[in-house]
């Protein structure tokens, strides 16, 4: 943000998306989420406000304190910090607007919008690596393995045979998972959907904690069957994928 009263109103489009590319980074970092989940999905998991929204938000105080100076004047410690909240609200609402029509990650943007203020400003929950995992769907499920990290050949669920193992099949429907199932959801009732699994994390530290032992039970177990599948395959040697690269890059923290 180093001189951002300088340059936060004048960004051309190709250093905004550099400035995303980089926040996009350390956003995922922070969210321990593998490095193929979207700008928009990591900055809302991570609660991070786009950074050139922040930047222009820090403008905004200085040349109003700039302002006062310029007067004369030695602008108080008490306005300096309404003048903080308020650019900081408006740089929320413009990210809220951002997020109205995704183009990417529309099913987790989906389901934080209409919690949006309660996801960024809760005081509870930090993300595991599991828990990021069935959020995005950017883990251990038979469509991200087939279709994007491109580790298996199909789709399918290697658990009950379903056509194509998402997230929300593993969360909602998949036999496999039925025992951690109950348990999640007489902690946060009956519906498991993506949009409830949400209200639930804001709502408490008790249903936040709920939810993500139900996804550390469940996809520790399927990554340590997607290990075994590996070892079997062994023959076909199939190049490991490459979030599983031991070089640091890619493992999140
Ligand atoms: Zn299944």
């Amino acid at each position: 943000m180093y001189g951002s009263p300088i340059w936060a109103n004048h960004l051309s489009p190709q250093n905004r998306t550099i400035l995303g590319r980089l926040q996009r980074l350390m956003a995922t970092r922070a969210v321990r989420g593998y490095r193929t989940v979207s700008k928009d999905a990591a900055c809302l998991l991570a609660g991070s406000i786009p950074w050139d929204l922040d930047a222009r938000a820090l403008a905004d105080v200085y040349w109003r304190c700039a302002a006062v100076r310029a007067e004369g004047g030695n602008p108080l410690p008490d306005a300096v910090r309404r003048w903080r909240n308020s650019a900081e609200e408006r740089a929320i609402d413009l990210w809220a607007e951002r997020l109205e029509e995704p183009t990417v990650s529309i099913a987790l943007v989906t389901a934080i919008r209409p919690i949006f203020r309660e996801w960024i400003k809760r005081t509870h929950g930090a993300l595991s690596f599991h828990l990021t995992q069935m959020l995005t769907g950017h883990g251990c499920f038979g469509r991200y393995l087939c279709e994007i990290a491109r580790s298996e050949v199909t789709t399918e669920c290697h658990h009950c045979g379903e056509e194509r193992d998402t997230a929300e099949h593993t969360i909602t429907a998949c036999p496999a998972w039925a025992t951690q199932r109950a348990a999640l959801t007489a902690a946060i009732g009956e519906d498991a959907t993506l949009p409830a699994l949400c209200r639930a994390l804001v709502e408490s530290g008790e249903k936040w904690s709920a939810v993500e032992t139900f996804a550390h039970s469940v996809i520790s177990t399927k990554e340590e069957a997607e290990r075994i599948r590996e070892r079997e395959a062994h023959g076909h040697r199939r190049r490991r994928p490459r979030r599983r690269r031991r070089n640091g890059r890619d493992i999140p923290p």
